[in-house]
């Protein structure tokens, strides 16, 4: 079969919930994928940062066949031998005190949502069903009906309704619109450091220490959506600390899984975990032993290798370089932090999608987000001659239309 054939097959029998470029995957190694017709192309997406350690790391797919040829599924309804030393680990990383293991990141956000509203009446004393929980507009954090029940973007929501009550949203970066959004039925305040799929939106410097002041003095749970911005994508092993602070509650995701299965979390202190009992949530799922042997393997490469460092030291490089193309007709601002980056096509340059086409034909898989803005995010374990290979012909696309 040609590519041609795939991508039939799919328009034909898949639902048309995405619009991906016309390129057909079959193999993965590093920072490299390759389609069925034998093109080479560097993956500058990582599947939205969930293959930071690259395709078919090898430490990570080893720990994988060691615990597929030992035992995959249990439920909850018995002990593993790998959920424990996981929760351990993830404790550790994140220096909370408890985990809660999931499958997506959408439901691990679902998962802060309830925690958010149970401890909002258990131990805030909010009356019950009047818990609101804050949002920022522009967010993404994930597609089930509660989540897109409070998104801003129109395409994310039409025709799902009704949809869930209970959250209020105001505009990213804007303290004064926070602090006036909180009131004695504030539950928490649910945000993504660095908003990746807005357009990989930085928020002001001071925002976020004044957010956490805000949030300490109200009793209102800071909850960090870090599915994207986590592990090591930014330069730091988690976003929020370049901010200088520490959320009561981390949402995790994506990479969790080492590009190998999908696994998420919530990381939380005591008190909040506690309110969970048994009987009150769960997932068939969630915690196998499958994906924490993967997940622990998966936190060990980004820790030995260094990641977070790597991602810092890459994304400055990165940054540098393309800024020089501001100012050239075509490119309108670079911004970022470590590895998730963003380039800002203008308008009368055309829409971003087609310099996504022109970069894949250089070899360079990157995806559009809203029309005109394109996201960079390769794998964190790129190499420097990776790097100044991928620079080379993003700038040769990005200086010709
Ligand atoms: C991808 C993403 C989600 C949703 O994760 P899924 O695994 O697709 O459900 C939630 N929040 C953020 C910030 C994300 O980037």
């Amino acid at each position: 079969m040609q590519a041609a054939d795939y991508i039939t097959l799919e328009e034909r029998f898949g639902a048309h919930n995405y619009h991906p470029l016309p390129v057909v995957l079959t193999k993965g190694d590093g920072v490299w994928v390759e389609d069925v017709e034998g093109n080479r192309y560097m993956d500058m997406l990582s599947a939205y940062s969930a293959v930071n350690q690259g395709h078919n790391n090898p430490r990570i797919l080893a720990a994988a066949h060691r615990q597929l040829d030992r035992l995959t599924l249990t439920s909850r309804a018995f002990h593993n031998d790998q959920l424990g030393p996981f929760c351990e680990q993830l404790a550790q990383l994140t220096g909370m005190d408890k985990i809660l293991p999931m499958n997506t990141g959408a439901e691990a956000v679902e998962t802060a949502i309830k925690a958010a509203r149970r401890w909002a009446y258990d131990i805030k004393g909010v009356p019950e069903n009047s818990a609101e929980i804050i949002v920022c507009s522009n967010n993404f954090h994930g597609r089930t009906t509660t989540i897109v029940s409070f998104s801003t973007e129109a395409s994310n929501q039409r025709g799902f309704g009704p949809l869930t009550p209970g959250f209020r949203v105001v505009p990213f970066g804007d303290i004064e619109a926070f602090g006036q959004a909180i009131n004695a039925n504030t539950a928490a305040f649910l945000v993504e450091p660095i908003q990746g799929e807005a357009g990989v939106l930085i928020p002001p410097t001071d925002y976020f220490p004044r957010v956490r002041e805000l949030c300490s003095t109200n009793n209102v749970l800071l909850m960090a959506d870090e599915i994207q911005t986590g592990l090591g994508r930014t330069g730091r092993l988690f976003a929020c600390e370049h901010e200088g602070i520490r959320p009561d509650i981390y949402v995790l995701g994506k990479a969790l899984g080492g590009g190998v299965v999908p696994i998420s979390a919530m990381a939380a202190s005591k008190e909040v975990m506690d309110v969970f009992d048994p009987g009150s949530h769960g997932s068939t799922f969630g915690g196998n032993p499958l994906a924490c042997a993967v997940a622990r393997e998966a936190l060990n490469v980004i820790m030995d290798e260094g990641l977070p460092a790597r991602a810092e030291a890459h994304g400055k490089v990165f940054r540098s370089r393309l800024q020089g193309l501001i100012g050239n007709g075509i490119v309108g601002a670079v911004r970022g932090r470590g590895l998730l980056n963003a380039v800002d096509i203008l308008p009368q340059a055309g829409a971003a999608r087609g310099f996504c086409e022109r970069l894949r034909s250089a070899g360079i898989l990157a995806k559009e987000t809203h029309q005109t803005i394109i996201r960079f995010a390769p794998p964190l374990v790129l190499s420097s001659a990776d790097l100044e290979w991928a620079l080379d012909r993003i700038e040769m696309v990005l200086s010709a239309s």
